[in-house]
Order: structure tokens, then sequence, then C-alpha cells
């Protein structure tokens, strides 16, 4: 019998699972709210906020200076602050080489970002931590540039905003990053003395040092939807009190309900939202 017809092409092949995995990673995250796949690119584009159910992911310091002022047209102040590692701390690794890995990874010299901008056509001051930064801890570094972020919006009459997401004091540099919270918050008073607005953010997680100094010291503590803010993790006060805490302890809407937060506001919105009180608070 002759052959009519031959397959000159190899069959379709699909690609095996192992091969899809490989192509697609890294273009996808799963949703912690919704459970959806995302787009990456999406999520970057909707400032990290899913579509679906507007789950607010972590926005990295500058990305959040982005957001909040105008046309990217900021300037960093103290961009040079180092660490000098006063306890020359080690864990499980040095901490000097630990902050010249993060210096190197993130372009970055500490957990925060100091910017001077405006917003709507306002002058503001803006501090916009980094989390990916040592969990966004306060150290020597942290405690100053707000201090000196504070006493400049002191001096040139300039509303404030500082955005948070730290795990609390570092831990490497001891009592002198614990310091930093009496610092931090004699300038805040000095602020309120000169009856310049200050307005902060508490974005997922703020906990720690960080809650039990500046980020509750605001004329205005504006939490983002979802965010876990507290001083102590829930685990740690569960084994205090003995007592089981309640469904969404430590959120920010149950915050707000209680009294801590000011007002909860979605992403999309900080920025008119921030500016509209600047206006109330300024007129
Ligand atoms: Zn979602």
């Amino acid at each position: 019998m002759p052959t009519w017809f031959k397959r000159e092409r190899k069959a379709i092949e699909t690609p095996s699972e192992e091969e899809r995995r490989i192509r697609t990673e890294g273009l996808w995250v799963k949703c912690d709210g919704c459970g959806l796949a995302l787009w990456k690119k999406d999520l970057e584009q909707n400032w990290q906020v899913c579509p679906k159910c507007h789950h607010h992911f972590r926005l990295g310091a500058a990305k959040r200076l982005e957001l909040l002022l105008d046309d990217d047209k900021w300037a960093e102040l103290d961009a040079g602050l180092a660490s000098s590692d006063p306890l020359n701390f080690v864990d499980t690794q040095p901490y000097g080489e630990r902050l010249r890995e993060m210096r190197q990874r993130l372009g970055m010299s500490d957990a925060i970002l100091t910017a001077e901008g405006k917003m709507n056509g306002r002058e503001v001051l803006c501090c916009s931590m980094e989390f990916a930064f040592i969990a966004g801890s306060m150290g020597a570094v942290v405690g100053e540039k707000v201090t000196r972020a504070m006493e400049r919006a002191a001096d040139r009459k300039t509303p404030l905003v500082i955005v948070s997401c730290s795990g609390g004091a570092r831990m490497q540099e001891g009592v002198v990053s614990l310091m930093q919270l009496a610092k931090v918050s004699a300038a805040a008073a000095r602020l309120d003395e000169c009856r310049v607005p200050f307005v902060s953010v508490l974005t997922d997680p703020t906990t720690g040092g960080v809650t039990a100094s500046y980020a509750l010291l605001g004329d205005l503590n504006i939490g983002e939807p979802g965010a876990l803010i507290g001083f102590a993790g829930p685990r740690v006060i569960e084994q205090t009190i003995r007592q089981k805490l309640p469904r969404g302890f430590q959120r920010a809407e149950f915050l707000l309900e209680h009294g801590f937060l000011d007002a909860v506001v979605h992403r999309r919105e900080l920025k008119s939202y921030i500016s509209n009180a600047f206006d109330f608070f300024l007129s």
C-alpha cells in the first residue's frame, strides 16, 4: 500500500508542566487576599493593589514617593547618612556586611528615603520607609532622618508626610536604636508647637518602636486597608495575657473602629486625601 500522506513536521508538542512553569515563572503572583493569579505588570501599574479584591501589597519606598508626589519631581535629602555599626554587632552575619549587601541590592543607604517635592502643587516633605531594607527597622539613621525631616518641616513651615513600613527598632544597634524613639518623639512635639501639620501613613506592617514613636504621633494617622499595625505581635500578646485575641485584631479596620486611627484610606485615594487634609489644616 503506497503512502499518500506523510507527516513531515513533528507533532505539536505541549510543553511539559516543568517547562511551562519556568517560562512564566516570576511573571505571576498569587494574591494573598483572593488567591487569584495576578500578572505582575498589572499589579505594578495598579500601585501593587489587587484589581479584584483590593488587597494592598507592599509598595517600595521610591514607588511610594512617586505615588504621593507630583510628576516624579522630587529631590532626596540626607541621602548620605549611613550607619557606623556602633556595636560591631554580629548575628548570623556581621551587621556591617548585612548593611553593605542591602545598600548594594537596593541602592539606598538605609531603610528610609526623605524627599522634598510637591503634592498637588503644595511644597511638602515626605519620608518613605523601605521594608526590604532589614525589615524597615529603625536604627540611628532612620531616627536621624525622621528627626531632621521634622526639624526641616518646622523651620520651613512645610507640611510633612511620613509613610511607615517597619518591623520596629533595629536590634543590631541595640540601645542606640531604642534611643531614637525618644529623639523622634521630642522632634514631633516641637513640630506640633510650630503648628506645622504632620500626616502619618501606616502601611503593612507597622510595628514595634516605629508604632511606639512617630507612626502614631501624626496630626492625622491614616492606615492602609488590611495593614497590620501594633506594638508586639499577636502571639506575644496571647502568651502574655493568656487569652485568645479577637478576629482582625491589629488590622487597620479594627484599629479605626477602636479609635487608634483616624482613617483607613485606599491607596488610590491616598494622595488626594492627604492633600485635602493639608488644605483643611492650613486654611
Ligand atoms: Zn486579590
